[in-house]
């Protein structure tokens, strides 16, 4: 099963010093390891041996004062790219409508929010100037709404904060990472009840998700998957993935879904979300 034009809709590309960190922070928390390259070069010929033609390229600043060099970066790096659709990020300490004014006016096709890490989400006001500029640039947004994988206590996270943006930003494109996961039924009946609302399946609906997020992807049902495929896109978190990243596709294959399910599953929504279609 490939579906021509397959675009991982959740990968990380950040300056190599900036991943290394990360990694550190994940490797301590959850006790993961990383086999794959964090040089984009090395990173997209991995994709392309996996039979992906683009990606949607998230960075995130968790700390005010480093998104707009971090974007700056990310830009930069997706010009000399084929495959890449640069994301930009900010900080709800910084000025965020300047940095996201200029972030889309550099071309990033929308924003990614790491709620937990970045202790700002959905619901936060320090970034309503950003959500505005999203409206008023068409552009999309990317958050890390779930309580997933250990920020049950956060106060930035929940389906309650998401539905808040949703209410308050009809007409932007939202998407939820990781299927909400814990809450993903909730985060479900959004995407079911509101057209702008997304969800990527980002670790959620892998063989490993059990063990790596302690999450059960047969909570999922495959009717609805294939009820929702115009808001769900293929996402995998890689570089970051603490496990060969075929096993985030297997996941999905083995479910023995339509054609066009995966079709919109492994493109036509990541299009729709990127407003392409
Ligand atoms: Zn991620």
């Amino acid at each position: 099963m490939a579906v021509s034009g397959t675009i991982d809709a959740h990968v990380h590309l950040m300056p190599p010093r900036l991943m290394a960190a990360i990694r550190k922070s994940l490797s301590a928390e959850a006790g993961w390891t990383f086999d794959h390259p964090t040089e984009r070069e090395a990173m997209e010929a991995e994709l392309r041996a996996a039979g992906i033609d683009r990606y949607i390229a998230l960075p995130y600043a968790h700390k005010p004062d480093m998104a707009a060099e971090l974007n700056g970066w990310v830009l930069a790096a997706a010009e000399d790219s084929a495959m890449a659709v640069p994301f930009a990020t900010v900080h709800g300490d910084d000025d965020v409508a300047a940095v996201v004014r200029a972030a889309f006016e550099a071309g990033a096709g929308g924003l990614k929010f790491q709620c937990p890490v970045q202790e700002c989400g959905p619901a936060d006001p320090r970034l309503d100037p950003a959500f505005e500029l999203a409206a008023e640039y068409d552009r999309s947004i990317v958050f890390h709404a779930g309580t997933a994988p250990m920020f049950e206590s956060s106060p930035h996270v929940g389906a309650d904060q998401f539905e808040q943006f949703v209410e308050s930003y009809p007409e932007v494109r939202a998407c939820a990472a990781h299927m909400g996961t814990f809450e993903a039924d909730a985060f479900m009946e959004f995407a079911r009840e509101h057209e702008q609302v997304f969800l990527d399946t980002t670790m959620a609906l892998s063989p490993r998700s059990a063990d790596v997020l302690g999450f059960d992807p047969s909570e999922i049902g495959d009717d609805q998957l294939a009820e929702l495929s115009e808001s769900v896109m293929f996402g995998t978190d890689f570089p970051n993935v603490p496990y060969p990243y075929e096993a985030e596709r297997r996941g999905l294959i083995e479910r023995e879904l339509s054609e066009a399910v995966y079709a919109d599953v492994f493109r036509r929504t990541a299009e729709r979300f990127l407003g392409e279609r």
